[in-house]
C-alpha cells in the first residue's frame, strides 16, 4: 500500500574501485557527477514526478559522463565494440522494461524504458532494439560516440593478460566494474529501480550480464527496490536483487541485514564480488560492497547530497535515515 513518504534517492557509479588508481583529478570528476546525478533525480521527486522518474534523471547524467562504465565511457568487449545493457523496473506496478547488446542507443536507460512504455514486451536486444529505438524516438549514435581511449587500453591490457591466463582472477575482474545504477522512493510511496552498463571488460560479444536481467542486477516491488553491481555472472546466478528484496517483503529482514547477506555473504561464498544499492518504502536505505570502493551517493529529507567512493568513507548511512510516514509501511 502507498503512502505519502519523504523523497529519497540512491544511486551507484559501479564497485571494483582501486584506490591506488585514483587520480586527484578523477575523484573530483566522479564525486561531481555523482553529485549532478543526485540533483537531477531528486528534482525530479521533489516536483511530485514519479520514483521512475529520478531513477532515469540520474543514470542518464552517469551514461554521458565518460567516467562510468555505461552509456559513453562502456568497456568493450574482447572483439572492442561497445555493447550495452539497461533495465527499468517500476515497484508500484511491476512493469519492467530491458535492452541488452545495443551498440547505437546513447542511453540506454531511455531505451528500456520506452520498452517497458511503448512494447509488449520486458526485453529487447540488439538489432531489434535499436530498430525499435528507431520507431519511438530514442537518440542513436554512431558506436564511435561510447569509445574512451581508456577503456580502450583497459581492453588491450586485458588481451595481454588473457594472453597468459584462461580466466581472469577476482583483482583483475574488479577493476573492470562500473555499471550505474539507481532506486528511489517517491512522494506517493512508489518505489523504482534501474541499471545501466557496457558490461564487463573483455567479454565475449553476445555475453549479457545481471544488469539488464529482471530479478538478477535489477528489482523493485512496492516494498524494496534494488540496482547492484558487480561481477553479473554471480549476480545472475543468485538473482541477487529479487533475493535482496524477498528477504525484505516476504521474510520481513531489515534492508541493511537483507543486502548484506545476499551482496556480501551469498556471493563471495560462491566466488563472485561486487556491491548493490538498496531501497524500502521507509526510505531506509542499504550501500554493501566487498570490493576496495564503490562509487555511490544518496539524497534525503533535507536535499543534501551525500557521496562516497571508498569502503573507508562515511556514506553516511550507518545510522538509520530519516524515514517518511511509515504507517503504511510494507
Ligand atoms: N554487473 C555488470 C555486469 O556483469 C558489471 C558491473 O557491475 O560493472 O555486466
Amino acid at each position: 500500500m502507498s503512502h505519502a513518504s519523504a523523497p529519497v534517492l540512491v544511486i551507484h557509479g559501479g564497485a571494483g574501485v582501486i584506490k591506488r588508481e585514483m587520480s586527484p583529478a578523477r575523484e573530483r570528476a566522479v564525486r561531481a557527477a555523482l553529485t549532478l546525478a543526485l540533483k537531477n533525480g531528486y528534482a525530479q521527486l521533489k516536483a511530485g514526478k514519479q520514483a521512475i522518474d529520478a531513477v532515469t534523471a540520474a543514470i542518464t547524467v552517469l551514461e554521458d559522463d565518460p567516467n562510468f562504465n555505461a552509456g559513453k565511457g562502456s568497456v568493450f568487449t574482447h572483439d572492442g565494440k561497445n555493447e550495452m545493457d539497461a533495465a527499468v523496473m517500476d515497484g508500484s506496478t511491476l512493469e519492467a522494461g530491458s535492452v541488452a547488446g545495443v551498440h547505437r542507443v546513447k542511453n540506454p536507460i531511455l531505451l528500456a524504458r520506452a520498452v517497458m512504455e511503448k512494447s509488449q514486451h520486458v526485453m529487447l536486444v540488439g538489432d531489434g532494439a535499436e530498430e525499435f529505438a528507431r520507431e519511438v524516438g530514442v537518440e542513436l549514435v554512431d558506436p564511435s560516440y561510447f569509445r574512451t581511449e581508456e577503456r580502450w587500453q583497459q581492453l588491450q591490457k586485458a588481451l595481454r593478460e588473457d594472453a597468459g591466463h584462461a580466466k581472469h582472477t577476482d583483482v583483475e575482474t574488479a577493476k573492470h566494474f562500473g555499471t550505474v545504477g539507481a532506486v528511489a522512493l517517491d512522494l506517493q510511496g512508489h518505489l523504482a529501480a534501474g541499471t545501466s552498463t557496457g558490461g564487463m571488460n573483455d567479454k565475449r560479444f553476445g555475453r549479457v550480464g545481471d544488469s539488464p536481467l529482471i530479478g538478477a542486477g535489477t528489482y523493485a516491488n512496492s516494498g524494496c527496490a534494488v540496482s547492484g553491481t558487480g561481477w553479473g555472472e554471480y549476480y545472475i546466478r543468485t538473482v541477487a536483487a529479487h533475493e535482496v528484496c524477498m528477504r525484505v517483503t516476504q521474510m520481513r529482514v531489515p534492508l541493511k541485514r537483507a543486502a548484506a547477506e545476499v551482496i556480501n555473504q551469498e556471493i563471495p561464498s560462491m566466488g563472485g564480488n561486487g556491491g548493490a544499492i538498496a531501497l524500502d518504502a521507509d526510505g531506509h536505505v542499504a550501500m554493501p560492497f566487498n570490493t576496495d570502493g564503490m562509487y555511490r551517493g544518496w539524497i534525503g529529507a533535507d536535499g543534501v547530497p551525500h557521496v562516497a567512493i571508498y569502503g573507508d568513507e562515511n556514506d553516511g548511512t550507518a545510522d538509520p535515515l530519516p524515514s517518511g510516514d511509515s504507517s503504511g509501511s510494507p
